[in-house]
């Protein structure tokens, strides 16, 4: 099916032409008309699965089809992350070239005073952060009597990040009727709750099935000592030649750590985390896409607004405490339907962590051992019970010298 066939404009197919894109993704071919024909959306999709063009490519079609040229905010989107935010922006920038929209960003962290600026200019579609948002609206700053179309992005990661309250003041200041798109990643009772207090009969669009992980995505898990982990990432990047590699960290120290032992092995790394400057970031985030660096270490809110387009290769240093952040991760991989591999590095500490993931995904993973970083078996033993006697078998493995590393055999998958 092509897009000419969901009833788009002219002018938006040729743009789609100019930047290649040839068919639909699933969740555009199913959302698109919904929102052409006004009704409000709760989708379940994740970031690589081309769900920014299927609120955006509609929601400019409307603007195409307006009679008035009066600038005025018709559409608001709300995202947890500047990141996030300067990404969706720079959608409607893509998708709205030369037909005269004006889009503007608006996130903490940054000078109000250019966004207020780029305000006063003229805006159509404000992509924003909740808190900027809420400044901006109490300094009297934005009229937002005038939205049409409420977009709430990752309303999940939203709520993760404790911005229902937030949210909660928005959307008293937002006209009663409007049409509201609502895409989540993963669903919990949380998410449904905020949904119903602001949805209208919403037509339910689930691309891939709730909370299942990214298709096309190969899911590798090796176990390993952590202190052993980042020796193995620069083993994986070098010896299997990996070229733009996104590393999950749970800690910002972490992400730093990470980059100064990769860059000790010779591999090109940039971190991105909250303690850093948004220029470092960006710095950082240019640097990885242009190929400059090879390893990219983030942390899950710093990663979680990057487009990076056809990401081949992830790795999670550490599981994370949170299991939908795995589903996240993965996510950054096999984006628009490329195959992709995520790597997770697991201690013997977080395999009740993996256990968390299985619970989500309804699937089972085996972990593996990579030649040279077998776990030290022994060490975890004495870790796990510290007061109980090392078993005969361990002794004698240590009076060979054999730290462990003993079956199942390296590289070969082992059941749990
Ligand atoms: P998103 O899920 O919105 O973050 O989009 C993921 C990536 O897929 C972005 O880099 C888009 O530019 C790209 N993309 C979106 N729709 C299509 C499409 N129909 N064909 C090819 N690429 C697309």
């Amino acid at each position: 099916m092509s897009f000419s066939t969901l009833g788009l404009h002219a002018d938006l197919l040729s743009v789609l032409d100019t930047l290649g894109y040839q068919m639909p993704t699933p969740i555009q071919l199913t959302a698109i008309p919904e929102v052409l024909a006004g009704h409000d959306v709760m989708a379940g999709a994740q970031t690589g699965t081309g769900k920014t063009a299927a609120f955006a490519l509609p929601l400019i079609q409307r603007h195409l089809m307006r009679e008035t040229s009066e600038k005025a905010i018709r559409v608001l989107v709300l995202t947890p992350t500047r990141e996030l935010a300067q990404q969706v922006h720079q959608s409607f920038v893509k998708y709205s070239q030369g037909l005269g929209l004006n889009a503007v960003v608006a996130y903490g962290g940054a000078s109000i005073n250019p966004q207020i600026d780029a305000l006063n200019a003229g805006c159509d579609v404000l992509v924003a952060t909740p808190g900027r948002l809420l400044e901006l609206a109490m300094k009297q700053l934005i009229d937002l009597s005038t939205v049409e179309t409420l977009v709430l992005d990752e309303a999940d990661r939203m709520l993760d990040m404790g911005f229902i309250i937030d949210i909660e003041r928005i959307l008293k200041r937002l006209p009663e009727t409007r049409q509201t798109l609502f895409f989540s990643a993963t669903f919990n009772d949380e998410v449904f709750a905020l949904s119903k207090t602001i949805l209208n009969q919403p037509k339910l669009i689930e691309v891939a099935e709730r909370n299942a992980t990214a298709a096309k995505v190969e899911q590798r898990f090796y176990e390993v000592d952590n202190k052993r982990k980042a020796g193995l990432i620069a083993y994986l990047i070098g010896s299997k030649n990996w070229q733009q590699v996104l590393i999950f960290t749970r800690t910002k120290q972490a992400v730093d750590d990470l980059v100064k032992e990769l860059e000790k092995d010779g591999i090109s790394a940039a971190g991105v985390h909250g303690d850093k400057s948004q220029g470092a970031r960006d710095r950082g985030l240019e640097e990885f896409k242009m190929g400059q660096v090879r390893a990219l270490v983030a942390t899950d809110v710093a990663a979680r607004g990057l487009d990076i387009q056809q990401l081949q290769y992830v790795i999670n240093f550490e599981l994370p405490y949170n299991a939908e952040d795995y589903i996240h991760r993965i996510g950054r991989t096999g984006r628009a339907g490329q195959e992709g591999l995520a790597v997770s590095l697991v201690s013997a500490k977080e395999k009740y962590l993996l256990e968390d993931i299985e619970k989500l995904t309804g699937e089972h993973f085996v972990l593996q051992w990579m030649e040279g970083f077998e776990p030290n078996m022994m060490a975890q033993e004495e870790q796990a019970s510290p007061k109980r006697k090392p078993s005969k078998k361990a002794l004698r493995a240590k009076a060979l010298g054999q730290g462990g590393a003993s079956k199942p055999k390296s590289g070969k998958p082992r059941r749990r």
